[in-house]
């Protein structure tokens, strides 16, 4: 039997809703940031950096591995999703053919032919995916899970393994508020509905979810809870882990619905399985999530610190004190600098020399004066400065913009990417100073000067995770630069003591140092997991467990 696509004899239409983000960039086009003159001209005397010559394909001139999928597959894929939920279009592969990091966004920049899933299928509910997965294990066909396709490890690469071929399970069509518990404070959210989607469904019944990563306007429900992501209002709300009380998931070996009780000493939390899994062991199709009401009262304030010490040392005792904030975050010398550099919003040169920090409070008008007063009084008393809350609106304000511009640092002949850790507070001099200078010695061989920033991005009462940005010239051959760097930066947060991830996840990128982060019998667990839950090995082979 012939199949035949929605996509009809034209393979540059998409056939399916497509992923909203463009294909070779972040987010949206009609928000790109280049570069002033001003900026071009400081990256070019400070750094070197010159703009190189750029033959990059249109999504129309990209070629693509043709599709493996025979007649045959497709016509028993069609039978489960139906044939409008299903496509073999280049115009529906390309967009979920992988992440948004730095070497992503490279890879697309290249002219030879490029990785793609031999398909995408668009289920709509847990009994189609169910009977996807029952399909692809019988034919040997890899599943990758997709929800925003916002990873910057490698998570949502079109890996097949030893399997003969690849399907992207887009999961946008589990798009529901399913539940809303009012009294207990929770909702079920379908794991395809993106950040802003969760948080629009929530408003309009006054609650809120309160999880704003930086990939917020992309990323899906089932995304984070796969990933353990983590907000920038963490300190106040918790980690995605943390909101999680309930996850459905659809295995190979079949269906699980777990978390029953707010706290249960009913064995080991099965819950931890599935938080942070990356879809290796089974398709989460729905999550229950504490939920707030919608603040009544938000306040701002942004700090200038002399050094990044004395910083840290304010940010613990905030942390440890249990003072309060929503969003706490402090940047080093150099971010702040380049901060100052590019935006004349945050706090003018009464910043300039130190270290800038922001912080935000929510809650009821009674819960924010009181930790406001108890955050002020413990940053004050570190040797802090208030600079009001201007520089912190500006924050908050471009909070989600900054991605933008690492597209345009790429056009303009940088090489931008980010990278992050976390450690205990006494550990934490030790570890940024071992990556850093890791980065810069390693960039420094490839040829190129580099800027490496780093910023404290969330807090607990006994350490924190460093979030460092690196700049450099491109030089060469940009992937393997950023590779040498990447390896020379992981090498040195394993033996710094810190971990491999704090928020990105581990996806195809971390996995080599997996083994040193959680030891050999770690790996065994992981590894007897995943053949009892999917024995043919379907679920998204050569990520995460090494
Ligand atoms: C510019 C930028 C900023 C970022 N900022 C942050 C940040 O502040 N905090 C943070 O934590 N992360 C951040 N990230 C990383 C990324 O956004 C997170 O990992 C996010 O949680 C991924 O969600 P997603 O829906 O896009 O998942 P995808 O990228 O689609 O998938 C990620 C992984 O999860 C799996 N997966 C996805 N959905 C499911 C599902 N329903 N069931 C099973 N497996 C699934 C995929 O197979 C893949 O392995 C950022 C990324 C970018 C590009």
């Amino acid at each position: 039997m012939a199949f035949e696509t929605q996509a009809g004899p034209d393979d540059t239409a998409p056939a399916l809703p497509l992923p909203p983000m463009k294909w070779d960039a972040w987010g949206d086009p009609a928000l790109a940031k280049p570069l002033s003159q001003d900026i071009r001209e400081l990256l070019g005397a400070a750094l070197g950096v010159t703009a190189r010559e750029s033959s990059a394909p249109s999504a129309a001139e990209v070629v693509l591995r043709a599709s493996a999928l025979t007649e045959e597959d497709l016509a028993a894929l069609a039978a489960v999703v139906g044939t409008g939920h299903l496509s073999t279009a280049d115009a529906d592969r390309l967009p979920r053919a992988g992440g948004k990091s730095t070497p992503d966004l490279l890879r697309r920049r290249s002219r030879e032919p490029q990785d793609a899933p031999d398909a995408v299928v668009l289920p709509g509910d847990e009994d189609e995916i169910a009977a996807l997965l029952a399909l692809c294990s019988q034919r040997r066909i890899a599943v990758v899970p997709f929800g925003g396709g916002t990873s910057v490890v490698g998570g949502v690469d079109p890996e097949r393994g030893a399997l003969r071929a690849v399907l992207s399970l887009d999961l946008c069509r589990l798009d529901g508020l399913l539940a809303l518990d009012e009294v207990s404070g929770e909702a079920v959210l379908g794991a395809g509905l993106t950040g802003p989607q969760a948080e629009e469904l929530l408003a309009a019944r006054g609650w809120e979810l309160g999880h704003y990563p930086q990939s917020f306007r992309y990323a899906t429900v089932g995304g984070f809870a796969a990933t353990r992501s983590s907000g920038q209002d963490s300190a106040g709300y918790g980690r995605f882990d943390d909101m999680v009380r309930g996850l459905r998931v659809v295995t190979p070996a079949g269906v699980l619905d777990l978390g029953r009780a707010p706290a249960s000493a009913a064995g080991p939390d099965l819950r931890e399985l599935f938080l942070g899994s990356e879809g290796v062991f089974g398709v989460i199709t729905a999550v229950r999530l504490r939920i707030h009401p919608v603040a009544a009262a938000r306040v701002h304030e942004a700090w200038s610190f002399p050094d990044f010490a004395t910083g840290a040392a304010a940010l613990r005792a905030v942390a440890q004190q249990g003072a309060g904030p929503t969003v706490i975050r402090l940047s080093d010398e150099a971010e702040t600098a380049v901060n100052l550099a590019m935006t004349d919003k945050i706090g003018g040169s009464q910043v300039a020399a130190g270290c800038l920090a922001v912080t935000v409070f929510e809650g009821t008008r009674e819960q924010v004066d009181s930790r406001h007063a108890r955050t002020r009084e413990v940053l004050l008393a570190a040797g802090g400065s208030s600079l009001g809350e201007e520089p912190a609106r500006a924050w908050e304000h471009g909070r989600f913009n900054a991605p933008y511009l690492r597209d345009s640092l790429l056009d303009a002949g940088a090489l931008c990417e980010t990278l992050e850790t976390a450690t205990d507070w006494a550990n934490l001099d030790r570890l940024k100073s071992a990556v850093t200078e890791a980065l810069q010695s390693a960039l420094t061989k490839a040829g190129s000067a580099s800027l490496v920033m780093c910023h404290i991005s969330h807090v607990y009462p006994t350490g924190a995770s460093l979030y460092f940005t690196v700049v450099a010239a491109q030089s060469g051959e940009p992937l393997a630069q950023w590779g040498a760097a990447k390896q020379a930066a992981g090498d040195a947060i394993l033996a710094a003591g810190g971990t491999i991830t704090h928020h990105h996840a581990v996806g195809v990128d971390h996995r080599p140092w997996m083994e040193q982060e959680i030891g050999e019998v770690g790996v065994k667990i992981l590894r007897a997991v995943k053949d009892a839950l999917d024995p043919a090995g379907i679920l998204n082979p050569g990520k995460l467990i090494p």
